[in-house]
């Protein structure tokens, strides 16, 4: 079976492997995130963050932001992800074929990259710099997936201002002050677990 001998990485199956390094980059992700925190804000306690339980993805986090583009991204949380072919993230509604397309993605920038893994899963990764924060693919995971595309404020962009803007006017009341050493509020997953 040659196609599943080239599926093996070192005893792992292909979609062990992909999973565990999915699982590694999260962390590491958030983990580099919380450094940079660390290291900018030794004397901060406090910073903004948005509940993804509350957020009704009104597209304000996107314009109300003191920072162009938007301190507020969104973020993949892998471990919750269904490796969708027809991702309701990433496709318009009713788009004819599925194919990356810019006519049948449905984020304006462009910040989704999709990857084939292995039939018939597909991975979904954002490019940070590219995301404006707007929502619109949150809100159509949330509508036909897992919900594991999520807005969150990014500590490494964020002023942390006094009086944080977006929060000032979010119709959801969705931001509040969280600790520094725990500065996420992903919905449905516990960033302090490992995995
Ligand atoms: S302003 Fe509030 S409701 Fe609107 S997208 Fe941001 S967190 Fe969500
Ligand atoms: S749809 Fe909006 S929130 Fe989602 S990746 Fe694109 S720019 Fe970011
Ligand atoms: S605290 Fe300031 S920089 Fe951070 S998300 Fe709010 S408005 Fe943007």
């Amino acid at each position: 079976m040659e196609s599943s001998d080239k599926n093996k990485k070192g005893g792992l199956s292909r979609r062990d492997f992909i999973n565990s390094s999915i699982r590694f980059s999260v962390i590491v992700g958030i983990g580099a995130i919380g450094a940079k925190l660390l290291t900018r804000t030794q004397a901060r306690q406090m910073v903004w963050q948005l509940d993804t339980s509350k957020c009704i993805q009104c597209g304000r986090c996107a314009t109300n932001c003191v920072k162009t583009p938007s301190a507020v991204k969104c973020v993949h949380v892998y471990s919750m992800c269904g490796y969708c072919d027809l991702c309701g993230g990433y496709f318009r509604p009713e788009v004819k074929e599925l194919t990356t397309a810019a006519e049948n993605q449905l984020c304006p920038t462009s910040a989704i990259r999709r990857k084939f893994v292995e039939d018939p899963y597909f991975q979904y990764d954002i490019d940070k710099d590219l995301c404006n924060g707007c929502g619109k693919c949150v809100k159509g995971c949330g509508a036909f997936g897992n919900g594991s595309l999520q807005l969150q404020v990014c500590h490494d962009l964020c002023d942390n201002c006094n009086e944080c803007a977006i929060a000032r006017d979010c119709p959801a009341d969705a931001f509040s002050r969280v600790p520094s050493d725990n500065p996420y509020l992903f919905s449905g997953y516990d960033s302090k677990k490992k995995g």
